[in-house]
């Protein structure tokens, strides 16, 4: 049985951490303030900056904080979660804590009486070969067994280490032309996805690039939402930025949570 709501929030990418806080204020806010207006509220992965097993949750109280304010969202709205590929290892403990439902990645939902295909969206980004890789092996269960099985702080160097490790490499993709072939999904994922999935309105994260597309490759076409990732708290780096994806009766829009 598929998830069916007559209204919704869709968000992704707030990289939560103790170091960004006007950005989890924000999202404390939203919980209070938007998401009770709607039925559903969908996070579609990197709800948190890194996550480096549930166990480490117990160790800080700023995923304390955020586990408690998940909670309460849920005895309100309906609230999902997918995993993204920097909290992908958030586990059934968390999950069941926050008493948020973990959805598989990709999914489809029935929102405002649509179908859509929800995702995170790094496994569209096919492109990028060596991401692929690399999430082939780290979405292994036995691989993630080994690495939680780690002592906390190796387990932090750890994820320390691949996160400073993508960000050379993205700020190097960024100065070439290969840049935005290979941060973005491809149309030959995203068909496929909606080819299984038996749709044609597609959402997903990851790529911080919001946008409403209307693509066809082969004769298959198909509509694309992107969601933005969230930042409050670098303004020197450009214009903060918030935002959701209301779905409702009235139709498909971006809230902007900066202005409002
Ligand atoms: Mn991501």
């Amino acid at each position: 049985m598929i998830p069916r709501h007559a209204s919704a929030l869709l968000i992704s990418d707030l990289h939560l951490t103790p170091s960004m806080p006007l950005t989890a204020q924000r999202f404390f806010d939203f919980c209070e303030k938007e998401a009770p207006k709607v039925e559903a509220v969908f996070i579609l992965g990197d709800l948190f900056e890194y996550w480096v097993g549930d166990d480490a949750a117990a160790h800080s109280p700023f995923q304390q904080e955020v586990q408690r304010v998940l909670a309460n969202l849920s005895t309100k709205v309906k609230t999902y979660y997918l995993h993204g590929n920097r909290d992908f290892l958030i586990g059934h403990s968390f999950i069941k804590k926050t008493g948020m439902t973990l959805l598989p990645d990709p999914i489809t939902v029935e929102i405002a009486s649509k179908k859509w295909v929800l995702a995170h969206g790094d496994a569209l980004c096919t492109a990028d070969v060596g991401y692929q890789i690399f999430r082939g092996w780290v979405r292994k269960p036995w691989i993630q067994k080994i690495f939680l099985s780690l002592p906390l702080n190796w387990r932090k160097g750890i994820a320390q280490h691949l996160r400073s490790n993508s960000h050379t490499q993205y700020q190097q993709t960024k100065a070439s032309n290969t840049h935005q072939l290979k941060m973005d999904v491809t149309k030959q994922a995203c068909a496929a996805v909606l080819r299984d999935q038996s749709g044609d309105l597609l959402i997903h994260g990851h790529t911080h690039m919001p946008a409403h597309h209307e693509e066809s490759i082969d004769g298959q076409q198909w509509q694309r939402w992107v969601l933005s990732d969230w930042d409050l708290d670098h303004p020197e780096s450009g214009r903060p930025r918030a935002s959701a994806l209301l779905i409702d009766d009235a139709g498909t829009r971006y809230i902007d949570l900066i202005k409002n």
